[in-house]
C-alpha cells in the first residue's frame, strides 16, 4: 500500500469513487482511495438508482446534469456497463400550485440547458394507459434521465479510476487524522472479517497525504469527531418496496417500452418498473434519524426492518394512481440509512478551520450527484475554483452553533419535505426559534413573520398582529403570496416616511493589529476607507471572482469592522482567518474576532429618519449631530441614543437616507423601545427582509449569494467603481485576465399581473437564451416587477429589450441604467 499520496479519498461509495476518478482525470496522478469494507457497502448498494434532474438549485442542477451525461460515457471508457436505463422521468401535478412549481423549476432547468417537455393528462393517458390521470393537472417530462444500477456505476467509476492510476484499497478504515503543518498524517487500520462482523486488526499504517477528501456517508459523525469539527450530516431511514410482477404491466410491456420513472409529488412518492413489478419509494412523515453518534460495528451492508404502517398513505396513493397495483403482492423491501443535512444539500468543500481537508458528506441523492460532485470538487482542488459557484454546498454554511439534536431534527424535516411544494418563500418550521436576538418577542408581538438565516430569526415581513400560526404557511405562493401586500406597504413606508429593519443577523468581524491595514489592502479590492469612514469592498478568490462582500468600517488606524451577509458568518470568517494566517510572514499577526452574536444592528431608513433619531440623540448640538457636515454619507461614529451607546453607520441598503445602528446586544430591547417611541409620531413602520430585497433592486445593489459569488468577477458584476486597479490585491491578476464574459444588469419587467420573478428565470432575446435572473421582486416606485441578473455583454446596454420566461411565457423586460431609482443618490445624501 502507498504511504505517500497527493490526495487520499476516504470512503468507497458512489461519491468517493467518483471523486477519486475525477482527481485522476484532472491530472493528479497520485491518488488513493481507502474503503473500510467493500466498495458500495455503505448507502450506495441499496439505492434505487434514480437520477432525477428535478432540483431547484442552480449549482445542484449543474451537478446532476454533469452526472447524467458522464454516466452515459462510462461504458465506452471502461468497458463496464453501468446499467443506465434512460427511460425518462414524468413528474405529475395534481394542483395548479404544483404546476406553478414545475414552471419555476423549468426556469432553472432552462438556465442550465436541461431539456424538458410539458404533458397534459390526456397525453399522459394516451402514452401510459395504466396511469390514472383524471385528477391530474399535467406533468413535466424529462426525456433524458432515468435510473442506473448504483453498484455498477460505482464499479465502472472505480475501474476508470484504476485505469487512470488511482490505488483503491479495501478493508482499510481511517482512524485518525493529524495535520503536520504541510500535510496530513492519516492513520488507517486493516479490517478483518470475524463472525460476519468487520473487526479492526492490529495492522496499522500511517499515510502521508497532501490533501484528504472524506466521503464517509453514514459514518460522517465519526469523521467529524476524528477531525474535531461539526458535520451536520446524519442519516434518516428511507424505505422502498418492490411488488410482485403486475400482470397488467407485463402484458402492456409486450408491445411497449418501459414506463418513465413516475413521480406523484403531491402523493410524496416515486415509482418505477422493476422486473414486471413496481418499486414504490415514498418520502413519508415520521422517518427517524439514525446513527446520531456512530454506525454500530455490526451494521455493514445492512438494512432496518420495514415499517409499512409509516408508508401506508403513500402505498394507497400508488394504488390510486396505478389501479392495477391493487392486486399485486409485495416481493421485497429496503429500509436503509440515507444521509441528510438540514437544508438537504450535501456538504462539499474545504472543512471549517482545517487545511487541505475536503468534505464530501451528507448526500441524499448521492447516486445522482456523484458524477458532478467528483468533477466540481476535483476542479476546486486542482484548479482552485470550479466554474459554478459552490457556496450553496459549502460545509461552512453552518456555524459552530449547530448541534447534533438540531441536525437530527432538521434532517428528519428535510426528508419529509422532499416532495412538499417548494415555494421560494418557504420557511421551514423545525428547531425554531433557536437563535433569537433580544427584540424577537417584541417583533413577534407586533406581527413579525420570521425567516431563518444561519439559525437566526429575522423578520421577513410584519403581518397582522393577531395572525393565526398558520398565517405565513398559508401566505406562500409561486406567484404573489398573501404576504405581498405587507411587503409592498413596508417598501412604500421607507420611500415615503421611515422604516426600521432588524439586521442583527449580519456577520461581523473585527480585524486589528499593526499589520491590519496592509493585510486588508491586499485582501480586498477597493481602496481602504479613512478612519471614521466606510467603503464597500470585496475579497476575491484566487481566480478573481467574488468570495465575500464587505462593508468595511475603519474604526482606527489599524482597526476595522467587517460586515458581511448574515447567512455566511463561518464561510466568511474561515476565509478571512486562513488568509491572515497564510500572510503572517508578510503582515504579522492579525487579531480577528467574530462579534456577530455580541452586536445587534437596526437599520433605520427613509426621509424622516433624522426626525426619529434626532429625538433620541444625546449630543452637545443635537440639531446638527446628524447633518451632512457632522455625519456625512459613508461615515461612521459613536453616538448615544438615550442611554444606549451606538456605533452609527451612515449607509442604507434600501437607497434612502438612513443609518445602521450597531449596538451592544444586551441593550437591544432598550434601544428598540426608544426607537419605537420616537418613531411613533413620524409613522415609523417595521420593515422586513422581503421589502428590503425589493428596494435594493431599485438601486441595483448586488446581493451576496445571488448577484455576487464565485462565478463572476467584480467587473462582471458591474462593480468597477469598487475596484481600485491602481493597487495590488488578491485575485487581481486573474480578474483582469478573465475579462468580462457576462454582465450584471437591472431589468424592469412587465410580467404577469399576479406574479413577480423570483430570480431564477431565463432571459431571452428573441429565441436566444442570453442570460438569467439572479434576483427578482416588485418595485413599488415603478409599479412593476424588477429583477437583476447576468446577460452576455452585448445585451447589457441600457434600453436593450429582452424577455423573461415566467410561467412558460415570455414577458417583456428592459435593461435599465444602474440604480434606476434615484441614480444621483440625492435621497441618500439628503442634508438636514
Ligand atoms: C433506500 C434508499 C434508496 C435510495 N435511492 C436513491 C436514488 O434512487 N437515487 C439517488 O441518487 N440516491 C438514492 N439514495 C441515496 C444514496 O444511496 C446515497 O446518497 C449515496 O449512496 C451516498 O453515497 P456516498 O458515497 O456518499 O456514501 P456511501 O455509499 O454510504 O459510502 C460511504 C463509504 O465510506 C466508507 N467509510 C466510512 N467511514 C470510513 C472510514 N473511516 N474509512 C474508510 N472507509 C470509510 C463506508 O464503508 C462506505 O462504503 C437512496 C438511499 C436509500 C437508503
Amino acid at each position: 500500500m502507498k504511504t505517500h499520496v497527493r490526495a487520499l479519498v476516504v470512503g468507497g461509495g458512489a461519491v468517493g469513487t467518483s471523486i477519486a476518478y475525477h482527481l485522476a482525470r484532472a491530472g493528479w496522478d497520485d491518488v488513493m482511495l481507502l474503503e473500510r469494507d467493500e466498495l458500495t457497502s455503505g448507502s450506495t448498494w441499496h439505492a434505487a438508482g434514480l437520477l432525477p434532474y428535478f432540483n431547484m438549485s442552480y449549482a445542484t442542477t449543474h451537478i446532476h446534469d454533469y452526472s447524467i451525461k458522464f454516466y452515459k460515457t462510462l461504458e465506452e471508457e471502461t468497458g463496464l456497463n453501468p446499467g443506465f436505463y434512460v427511460v425518462g422521468n414524468l413528474r405529475m401535478a395534481q394542483t395548479q400550485d404544483r404546476m406553478d412549481e414545475y414552471m419555476l423549476y423549468a426556469s432553472t432547468a432552462e438556465t442550465c440547458g436541461v431539456p424538458y417537455e410539458w404533458m397534459t393528462p390526456d397525453e399522459i393517458k394516451a402514452r401510459w394507459p395504466l396511469v390514472r390521470t383524471d385528477d391530474l393537472k399535467g406533468a413535466i417530462y424529462h426525456p433524458t434521465d432515468g435510473y442506473i444500477n448504483p453498484a455498477d456505476v460505482t464499479q465502472a467509476m472505480a475501474k476508470g479510476a484504476r485505469q487512470r492510476g488511482v490505488a483503491i484499497e479495501r478493508k482499510w478504515q481511517v482512524d485518525g487524522y493529524r495535520w503536520t503543518g504541510d500535510h496530513w498524517d492519516v492513520t488507517a487500520t486493516k479490517m478483518v472479517e470475524k463472525g460476519g462482523n468487520l473487526i479492526a486488526s492490529d495492522e496499522q499504517v500511517t499515510i502521508h497525504a497532501e490533501h484528504v477528501v472524506t466521503a464517509t456517508g453514514n459514518h460522517a459523525q465519526r469523521t467529524a469527531r476524528l477531525l474535531g469539527i461539526k458535520i451536520p450530516a446524519i442519516p434518516v431511514e428511507h424505505q422502498y418496496i418492490v411488488t410482485e410482477p403486475d400482470p397488467a404491466l407485463v402484458e402492456w410491456r409486450k408491445a411497449n417500452p418501459e414506463h418513465p420513472v413516475l413521480r406523484d409529488a403531491d402523493a410524496k412518492w416515486y415509482v418505477r418498473e422493476e422486473r414486471g413489478g413496481w418499486i414504490l419509494g415514498p418520502y413519508e412523515e415520521g422517518a427517524p434519524a439514525r446513527f446520531l453518534y456512530d454506525v454500530p460495528e455490526s451494521f455493514r451492508a445492512d438494512l432496518f426492518p420495514l415499517d409499512l404502517e409509516r408508508i401506508e398513505e403513500e402505498y394507497l396513493s400508488m394504488i390510486h394512481r396505478i389501479p392495477t397495483t391493487e392486486e399485486v403482492g409485495l416481493k421485497d423491501d429496503y429500509n436503509g440509512p440515507i444521509c441528510y443535512t438540514p437544508d438537504g444539500n450535501p456538504l462539499l468543500g474545504l472543512a471549517p478551520g482545517l487545511r487541505n481537508m475536503w468534505l464530501a458528506e451528507g448526500f441524499s441523492f448521492g447516486i445522482t450527484a456523484a458524477g458532478g460532485t467528483g468533477k466540481y470538487l476535483a476542479d476546486l482542488m486542482v484548479e482552485g475554483e470550479a466554474e459554478i459557484d459552490m457556496a450553496s454546498l459549502d460545509p461552512k454554511r453552518y456555524g459552530s452553533w449547530m448541534t447534533t439534536e438540531y441536525a437530527a431534527r432538521k434532517n428528519e424535516e428535510c426528508y419529509s419535505h422532499v416532495y412538499i411544494l417548494h415555494h421560494p418563500d418557504e420557511e421551514r418550521e423545525a428547531c425554531r426559534p433557536l437563535r433569537t436576538a433580544p427584540a424577537y418577542d417584541r417583533q413577534k408581538a407586533l406581527g413579525a413573520q420570521f425567516g431563518q438565516v444561519n439559525g437566526w430569526e429575522r423578520p421577513n415581513y410584519y403581518g397582522p398582529k393577531d395572525a393565526p400560526t398558520s398565517f405565513d404557511h398559508d401566505a406562500r405562493s409561486f406567484r404573489r403570496g398573501g404576504w405581498w401586500q405587507y411587503a409592498a406597504a413596508e417598501a412604500e413606508a421607507i420611500r415615503q416616511g421611515v422604516g426600521l429593519i432588524d439586521a442583527t443577523a449580519f456577520a461581523k468581524h473585527t480585524v486589528k493589529g499593526p499589520g491590519a491595514t496592509a493585510f486588508l489592502d491586499w485582501f480586498t479590492c477597493n481602496r481602504l476607507p479613512r478612519v471614521g469612514r466606510i467603503n464597500l469592498t470585496y475579497a476575491l478568490t484566487a481566480h478573481g471572482t467574488v468570495r465575500t462582500e464587505y462593508t468595511i468600517i475603519r474604526t482606527g488606524e489599524n482597526a476595522y469592522s467587517l460586515i458581511s451577509a448574515g447567512a455566511w458568518a463561518e464561510y466568511d470568517g474561515d476565509f478571512l482567518r486562513k488568509a491572515a494566517e497564510d500572510k503572517i510572514g508578510e503582515f504579522g499577526y492579525i487579531e480577528i474576532a467574530e462579534t456577530t452574536s455580541q452586536r445587534g444592528v437596526f437599520a433605520i431608513a427613509g426621509p424622516k429618519t433624522r426626525e426619529v433619531l434626532g429625538a433620541l440623540i444625546r449630543d452637545p448640538e443635537p440639531e446638527t449631530a446628524l447633518s451632512n457636515k457632522r455625519f456625512p454619507w459613508l461615515s461612521g461614529r459613536a453616538i448615544e441614543l438615550g442611554m444606549c451607546p451606538v456605533y452609527a453607520v451612515r449607509v442604507a441598503y434600501t437607497g434612502e437616507l438612513g443609518w445602521e445602528l450597531h449596538h451592544p446586544i444586551e441593550m437591544q430591547t432598550y434601544l428598540w423601545d426608544r426607537l419605537m417611541e420616537a418613531g411613533e409620531p413620524h409613522g415609523l413602520k417595521l420593515v422586513g427582509a422581503r421589502a428590503q430585497n425589493w428596494l435594493r433592486q431599485e438601486k441595483s445593489y448586488r446581493a451576496f449569494g445571488t448577484e455576487l459569488g464565485r462565478d463572476a468577477t467584480p467587473l462582471e458584476a458591474g462593480l468597477d467603481r469598487f475596484v481600485d486597479l491602481s493597487k495590488d490585491f488578491h485575485g487581481k491578476e486573474k480578474m483582469v485576465e478573465t475579462g468580462v464574459r457576462v454582465r450584471c444588469v437591472t431589468l424592469r419587467i412587465d410580467g404577469p399581473e399576479d406574479a413577480d420573478p423570483w430570480g431564477r428565470e431565463a432571459l431571452y432575446s428573441g429565441t436566444d437564451r442570453v442570460g438569467r435572473l439572479t434576483s427578482g421582486g416588485h418595485s413599488v416606485h415603478f409599479g412593476s416587477s424588477i429583477g437583476m441578473g447576468y446577460v452576455t455583454p452585448e445585451m447589457a446596454a441600457p434600453g436593450t429589450e429582452l424577455q423573461v420566461k415566467m410561467f412558460d411565457k415570455l414577458w417583456p423586460a428592459t435593461v435599465t441604467e444602474d440604480s434606476p431609482y434615484d441614480p444621483e443618490n440625492a435621497r441618500i445624501r439628503a442634508d438636514g
